[in-house]
């Protein structure tokens, strides 16, 4: 459907859980989440129910993110499940630590794409910035995609200044031989982020340390993502540049977390509770409409307005 705007809602966004195996530095606090009562998150059947509602009202993409998805008791039914009610894209966002013994399974339920996120090519540093995680499990899963036919693989990086800037060059090389896509995106200063303001870098200070780079087409109008490429390079490099420029006026999106809370633009702190009427049997369908219809224009991060809530529990 279409909002106020005239844009064409048709993707949803799902953070089915705001836990996570991993407590990267700049998106979850070193503790973790405070405790939810199980009674206030959604179950895998209500996910289910709440995604027939959208697809009769236009949706006909979901990514599954979270926190991390692949932690979530029944993720897997879950994908069977958007597959049944006739969602035709069903990707995942996931950190890739599970998916060395997932990834068949996922493929056999209907996952059609993943895209899993990697700061670092190197052991040390990547478990610094994840506080603990293992690089090799993610290779591993990066292979089960390739293997299952989850594919093509994309990776996405967050690029910061005395962290990762040294290894940009790496990740664009990694698209030589490989028919991957590496997307770079910037920085945005949401919850624990705001922290790390001044590790900000543009993607245009990115594109610059790498001239070959070259731009390609876009393959998907409504994709936030800019793409270029080395000289018969088999993969492509995308940016996503929040910050410096904005996308809203093709913003397809829309988001749901897994306390049922629907959010119309990642960087508002508005949210509509949808879980509490639908476990009353009101209309939600009705309250998903007048939701989109009111997505607001535009973001307004340039002038200070930021999101208090953590990357983890909305879902990126
Ligand atoms: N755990 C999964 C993962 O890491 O892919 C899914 C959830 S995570 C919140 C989704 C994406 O958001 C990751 O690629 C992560 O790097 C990105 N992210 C988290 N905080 C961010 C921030 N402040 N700015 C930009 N990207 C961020
Ligand atoms: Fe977990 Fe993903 Fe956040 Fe890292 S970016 S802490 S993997 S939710």
């Amino acid at each position: 459907m279409k909002d106020n705007f005239g844009r064409d809602i048709s993707y949803l966004r799902i953070s089915i859980t705001d836990k996570c195996n991993l407590r990267c530095k700049y998106c979850m606090p070193e503790k973790g989440v405070s405790l939810v009562e199980h009674k206030d998150v959604m179950t895998i059947e209500e996910y289910i129910q709440v995604a027939k509602v959208f697809k009769n009202l236009g949706i006909s993409k979901i990514r599954i993110t979270g926190g991390e998805p692949l932690v979530k008791k029944g993720v897997v039914d879950l994908i069977s499940g958007f597959k049944n009610i006739g969602i035709k894209e069903i990707a995942m966002t996931t950190n890739g630590i599970l998916l060395g013994d997932m990834a068949k399974n996922l493929k056999e339920a209907g996952l059609t794409r993943v895209n899993i996120s990697l700061d670092s090519l190197q052991e040390d540093k990547y478990r610094g910035i994840t506080r603990g995680g293992e690089l090799q499990k993610v290779l591993d899963g990066i292979e089960s995609c390739k293997k299952y036919g989850i594919t093509p693989v994309k990776l996405n990086t967050v690029v910061m200044k005395d962290v990762n800037i040294d290894e940009f060059r790496n990740f664009v090389d990694l698209t030589k031989e490989d028919d991957i896509s590496v997307r770079f995106i910037e920085l945005m200063p949401i919850g624990e982020a705001v922290r790390y303001k001044d590790r900000f870098v543009s993607n245009d200070e990115l594109l610059s340390l790498y001239p070959e780079l070259k731009p390609i087409d876009s393959m998907d109008i409504s994709s936030p993502a800019k793409y270029y490429k080395l000289p018969k390079a088999k993969g492509n490099v995308g940016f996503i540049n929040p910050m410096s420029c904005k996308f809203c006026g093709t913003c397809n999106r829309v988001r749901l977390t897994s306390k049922g809370q629907l959010l119309m633009c990642l960087h508002s702190n508005i949210h509509i509770e949808l879980l509490k009427p639908l476990r009353e049997g009101k209309d939600i369908g009705k309250i998903i409409k007048d939701a989109i219809y009111n997505k607001p224009e535009a973001h307004h991060l340039l002038e200070g307005e930021y999101n208090s809530t953590d990357m983890n529990e909305i879902g990126g």
